[in-house]
């Protein structure tokens, strides 16, 4: 028996993200242990053996140091600094574990199925400490991906194709995403899975500004979580882009041109008018009356449009559906 104090949690969150009930364990164990014994074993009464270990791993698709609290390992500084309150000693643990499994997990996968791709940072070294920076690093980074200066059909899908690994799942109510990186070496953003919490333009821009947290140098002195916001805005419409459509200047914008472009970019309405705000295309006194009178009330932006392309991530299913197939040719 191998007595390791990080067992249980392991095991409980490991699970949880496999979406595995006792029972399903129990089936996949084949019949090398019973539930009762992972009930036991995640409340730390009882510990497993060196065998019961091995095949644990092996079903769960990690290496046996995982159970041990010596696999991969998240950015825990990071992943403070992008959540929107301060995180309970407990949530944290709880979120980097589950976070640290499911990189392990993928990354393994990526490599089983020849699909693996290592990420690099074009917008490395580049300092944002204003909206201008970020307009340039906006720029630079649709520039090296290729992205044109149209609109992102579908932001997930770009942020997977480009090696950023994107995990939606349960995370505390306040929190829409949150961010950081495993080993040093793979960005990773999670995303709330809670429909009732959030709308596809919400979760682009979310993804978004973690994409901006992961990527951008930001001194200490300056608000990383407004430069991020201005990133995200600038990256999904570019400010040349804007101009384009609706010119430098204007004394007014109205609802239904806002509404054209929320559904044609899928931003929206309110990152529309922010973005008016801070590239000067409208006055603070309109700024102030579009949120007074108009977005205040209707938060929700019922009513304004929706933006027509889904928000879904497929690159875990895919790489699965790889490593399934090869098996079962194997077989
Ligand atoms: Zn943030």
């Amino acid at each position: 028996m191998i007595k390791n104090p990080h067992f249980p949690l392991k095991l409980r969150l490991a699970r949880k993200v496999l979406g595995w009930s006792m029972d399903d364990l129990v089936e996949r164990m084949e019949g090398m242990v019973s539930k009762q014994s992972i009930s036991r074993y995640e409340r730390g009464q009882m510990h497993p053996k060196m065998d019961v270990l091995e095949k644990m791993a092996e079903i769960m698709g990690v290496e046996i140091p995982y159970f041990f609290d010596q696999g991969m390992k998240t950015d825990a500084v990071c992943l403070r600094r992008t959540a929107v309150y301060e995180l309970t000693t407990n949530e944290e643990e709880e979120i980097s574990t589950r976070l640290a499994f499911w990189a392990e997990r993928y990354v393994a996968m990526e490599q089983k199925s020849g699909f693996f791709r290592e990420f690099k940072n074009p917008l490395k070294g580049m300092t944002v400490e204003n909206v201008e920076d970020a307009i340039r690093a906006a720029d630079l980074l649709r520039r090296v991906w290729n992205v044109g200066d149209g609109p992102i059909c579908s932001v997930l899908r770009l942020l997977e194709r480009k090696g950023v690994r994107i995990l939606q799942t349960e995370l505390p109510h306040e929190i829409l995403g949150l961010s950081t990186w495993a080993d040093e070496a793979y960005p990773l953003i999670v995303l709330s899975d809670c429909k009732e919490n959030t709308t596809v333009e919400r979760t682009r821009f979310t993804a978004l500004h973690e994409l901006g947290h992961l990527l951008l140098e930001i001194p200490e002195d300056v608000d990383e979580e407004r430069i991020c916001n201005q990133f995200a805005g600038v990256f999904l419409l570019p400010p040349s882009t804007l101009f384009e459509e609706i010119g430098k200047q204007r004394d007014e914008i109205g609802l239904k041109e806002a509404m054209d472009l929320h559904m044609l970019y899928g931003v929206s309405v309110a990152a529309l008018i922010h973005q008016a705000l801070d590239l000067k295309i409208i006055t603070r006194e309109h700024y102030n009356w579009w949120f007074e009178e108009v977005i205040r009330k209707n938060r929700k932006e019922e009513g304004w449009g929706t933006y027509p392309f889904p928000e879904t991530l497929a690159r875990e299913m895919r790489i699965s559906d790889i490593i399934k197939g090869a098996s079962e040719k194997d077989k």
